[in-house]
């Protein structure tokens, strides 16, 4: 991809708009590669988004770089002080659990024009601490502030800025980095790269002013650690524990975002994540993005797709989709689904799938306690949150501030939600894999 129209060609060394030396890679995307950069002009340390530089994706970076703005902007608002308030996040007024753009500029490579943003330098995102706990699931409480966070992420989103994120999902919430792992970039960064970065490295210049007096309350509340860890395990036990203790999470890639009145595309959201009336061709608004984000806080919690379609002999990817999303929910109403411009690819106009006839319905909690071996007091409140957006109808969803309301985020934090001695009994997880979540179609009864 690194030719007319893709990828600008970066050089370790190189510098960008005569300010960012770029020092290492972070991570790429389809439409970018994200660098480790110098900010020379301000001695601090920033990652810089440069997107590919065809016409198509020179426009939507174009149409980011708006989102990204408005990110930017309304954070000062009133009405936005007033929540944060409500829900007692005093450490993130100034961030909306939203990766705020610093800066962007423009220049041309040898394979065209193309569009450089600048951000603060994050750690992992979800999808790799999902990794860290093995697919296992991230341990509830942990999880909880996930879920809470990203979900005043969204609330800021709808609410104060408009916007549809359009791509919620693991990969794209990304956790504030904790000092360890931003000094550990600079390790692996050859000495003679470093000449620019004036007066000894300091963990402080990687963050902004406010984030630096964040930190350094957060330091003095902290208690004291083992000191001497080496190994891989110690390292990943070292990770979890700061996850623990301080976590952060900020939702980001914008990239695929759109304005609640002004849609770019109806083709949106990733396959597991997608929302019925995006499969259906029905209309879509801002609750899209809670179905997505509930199907991702299962995730989170279970190590497990909600939804994860195949195609089969007889029916499509699609079809399957939708089956699951019958057997989770129930079956639409017929006046909505024939609301939506492709109903007729499944249904029949009398609302029966063409090509999936018998739906095993297993209910959320159900699946909670059956398959994941949860304790029923945390079953029920937990499905019942999740159901609020996992609902055919956008007008069924609650928005986010009304789910922000919900008593399972304030639950206490309680390690303990598994029945006893399920925690090794791995097997009962995967047996169930097979068991009433597939549908049976006309063809194998
Ligand atoms: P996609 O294919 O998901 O649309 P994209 O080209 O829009 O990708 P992003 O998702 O914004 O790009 O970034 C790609 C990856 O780079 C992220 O998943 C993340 O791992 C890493 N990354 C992005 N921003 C940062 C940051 N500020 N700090 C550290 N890593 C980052
Ligand atoms: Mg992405
Ligand atoms: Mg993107």
């Amino acid at each position: 991809d690194y030719k007319e129209g893709g990828y600008h060609p970066v050089h370790i060394g190189e510098t960008f708009n005569k300010r960012y030396r770029v020092l290492k890679k972070l991570g790429f995307g389809a439409f970018s590669t994200v660098w480790f950069c110098h900010d020379m002009f301000h001695n601090k340390f920033v990652a810089i988004k440069v997107q590919k530089s065809e016409e198509s994706y020179y426009s939507a970076a174009e149409d980011e770089i708006e989102i990204l703005d408005k990110i930017v902007d309304n954070i000062k608002t009133e009405e936005w002080k007033e929540s944060i308030e409500e829900y007692n996040e005093p450490n993130n007024i100034n961030s909306a659990h939203c990766l705020h753009m610093m800066d962007h500029f423009t220049f041309e490579g040898p394979h065209g024009k193309h569009i450089g943003m600048v951000f603060e330098v994050m750690g992992h995102n979800l999808l790799k601490v999902m990794k860290l706990y093995d697919w296992d699931g991230i341990p509830l409480p942990i999880a909880r502030t996930l879920a809470r966070q990203t979900l005043i992420g969204l609330d800021y989103l709808h609410r104060l800025c408009n916007v549809i994120h359009t791509d919620i999902k693991p990969e794209n919430a990304i956790l504030c980095p904790n000092e360890k792992q931003l000094m550990e970039h600079l390790d692996t960064i050859p000495d003679h790269f470093k000449t620019s970065i004036q007066g000894p490295i300091q963990s402080s210049m990687f963050f902004s002013k406010e984030q630096n007096k964040i930190n350094k309350r957060k330091k003095k509340n902290k208690p004291k650690k083992k000191e001497n860890k080496n190994t891989e395990e110690d390292k990943e036990e070292d990770e979890k524990k700061i996850l623990d203790e301080s976590v952060q999470v900020k939702l980001c890639d914008f990239g695929n975002g759109c304005w609640i009145d002004h849609h770019f595309t109806s083709n949106i959201q990733t396959r597991q994540y997608r929302s019925p009336e995006v499969i259906l061709g029905g209309e879509y608004n801002e609750t899209c993005d809670l179905w997505s984000y509930a199907c991702m806080v299962f995730e989170l919690i279970t190590g497990d797709y909600l939804f994860h379609p195949k195609k089969r002999d007889d029916c499509s990817k699609e079809d399957d989709h939708i089956a699951f999303i019958i057997e989770l929910i129930g079956k639409p109403e017929l006046k909505w689904l024939k609301q939506c411009k492709r109903y007729r690819k499944f249904f029949t106009t009398r609302g029966r799938m063409k090509k999936i006839f018998h739906h095993k319905i297993w209910k959320l909690k159900e699946i909670l306690i059956d398959k994941y071996c949860f304790k029923e007091e945390e079953a029920e409140p937990l499905a019942d949150f999740l159901m609020q957006a996992l609902q055919w109808k956008n007008e069924d969803r609650k928005s986010a501030q009304e789910m922000l309301r919900h008593p399972w985020l304030s639950m206490p934090s309680n390690y303990d939600y598994l029945v006893e001695g399920s925690d090794d009994d791995e097997s009962q997880k995967e047996d169930d894999d097979t068991a009433s979540w597939v549908t049976v179609s006309s063809d194998e009864e």
